[in-house]
């Protein structure tokens, strides 16, 4: 490899996320790190997202992810990062300038004042790596103490008090009983930051009555926190409307806080159970739980999205979506790609959830209302992940098009 290629590719490990999907055409949201929208690859709703301070991004479609602006405008471009002509291109997109050419003759004098500036780019790259890596573990540290905190001062599920009396209602409303037990918690005034004041500090945009279930680790401390805000004037969802002040965007309604990496959040029951149930969300977790008149034997759990559920996939697994198509750079429809069934060689403990080793029977709970395809290949990924000797792992399927809280309200009332 020529040097004028070293110090290329060191120049593009230096772009940061932001400047990459500036180059790209990625869409910013107005305010905060995190945007969210729809994969410039493989489509989907808001299921592509950047973090400008975390110095991430993620694909839950494509089931990959990174740190690093290359990797990011790669799978943007569809680009293979494996190859060497795939990650030049990369490079040369990030640094919005031309690969240079090999074998280019350049004077002793030239080479080296450039190998000199490649070592201290190099220096300074690893350096910054460094220093983003500290401030990223500060700021998980930070956000699960936060997270802890909003758990702690929430109260139980008790009749005899207001917000608690609502979050049970809200859970009736949504086709489940109130799952007894202490995991589910309700806040009487759970304030819901978004965007910032005029002063540049975080802004509260809402108060009001929430549903808090911690996300718990194998020891099961709380590592964050899942907000779900109530407004039981507000059907079907009974979920109030929030919306952007500036933009009008209607906002999401439901929070995580702290970590949720490898963690799960417990509806009802004890982890030392032989049998689990759930599947991605708290309702549906609970509405199935009800229907099964919570089974003494049985733990019940939510993993709080999907990609949490069934950790990521292998890339050669990734494959053409039967039906759906899009359109690519010259406009010519071409199928959709899916994460694929096999879950990725060599991952982390927390790369998904865990799960006890002791579990004999994992039931997993899909959603009937997501896309189809991408739904059954994440499922049977999860099956895969998650397999172990002596154990069994049964997918259930509500109706086509619902899930099992909506089908739980339709056929209860
Ligand atoms: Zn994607």
């Amino acid at each position: 490899m020529s040097e004028a290629i070293k110090l290329f590719i060191e120049d593009a490990r230096a772009v940061s996320i932001e400047e990459a999907a500036k180059i790209i055409g990625l869409k910013f949201k107005r305010t905060g790190f995190e945007h969210p929208q729809p994969c410039p690859n493989c489509r989907g709703t808001d299921t592509f997202s950047f973090n400008t301070s975390k110095e991430k991004w993620n694909c839950r479609t494509g089931g990959i992810g990174g740190n690093d602006a290359i990797g990011m405008a790669a799978h943007c471009e569809d680009l293979d990062i494996k190859s060497r002509e795939g990650f030049l291109e990369a490079c040369s997109i990030v640094l919005a300038r031309d690969i240079p050419t090999e074998g280019e003759r350049e004077s002793d004098e030239d080479r080296a004042a450039r190998k000199k500036r490649l070592e201290e780019r190099r220096l300074q790259n690893d350096a910054d790596a460094a220093a983003r890596a500290d401030s990223q573990a500060d700021f998980r540290e930070k956000e699960r103490t936060k997270a802890r905190g909003i758990y702690q001062a929430t109260m139980l599920l008790r009749a005899d008090r207001l917000a608690a009396s609502m979050v049970v209602e809200y859970l009736h409303r949504r086709g489940c009983d109130a799952p007894p037990g202490v995991w589910l918690r309700a806040s009487a005034e759970q304030p819901y930051w978004h965007g910032q004041d005029e002063r540049g500090s975080p802004a509260v945009l809402y108060t009001g009555v929430a549903m808090v279930a911690p996300f718990v680790g194998p020891d099961l401390l709380p590592i964050g926190c899942h907000i779900t805000w109530i407004d039981l004037k507000q059907p079907p969802k009974f979920r109030p409307l929030l919306t952007d002040p500036a933009t009008g965007e209607v906002l999401p309604t439901k929070k995580m806080r702290g970590s949720k990496k490898g963690g799960l959040i417990p509806i009802v029951g004890d982890p030392e159970a032989q049998r689990w149930v759930g599947g991605e969300g708290i309702e549906n977790g609970a509405a199935f739980a009800a229907w099964e008149g919570y089974r003494e034997d049985t733990f019940y759990f939510a993993a709080g999205d999907l990609g949490n559920l069934s950790g990521p996939a292998d890339p050669s697994s990734r494959f053409a979506h039967p039906t759906l198509k899009k359109p690519d750079a010259k406009g010519v429809a071409r199928p959709v790609m899916v994460a694929g069934p096999i879950p990725k060689r060599d991952q982390d403990a927390d790369d998904a959830m865990w799960v006890a080793d002791h579990v004999r029977e994992l039931v997993l709970l899909s959603d009937g209302d997501s896309e189809r395809v991408m739904t059954a290949a994440a499922m049977a990924r999860a099956r895969a992940r998650h397999a172990r000797p002596g154990r069994i792992i049964p997918v259930v399927w509500p109706r086509a098009g619902y899930d099992f809280s909506r089908m739980a309200v339709e056929t209860g009332e």
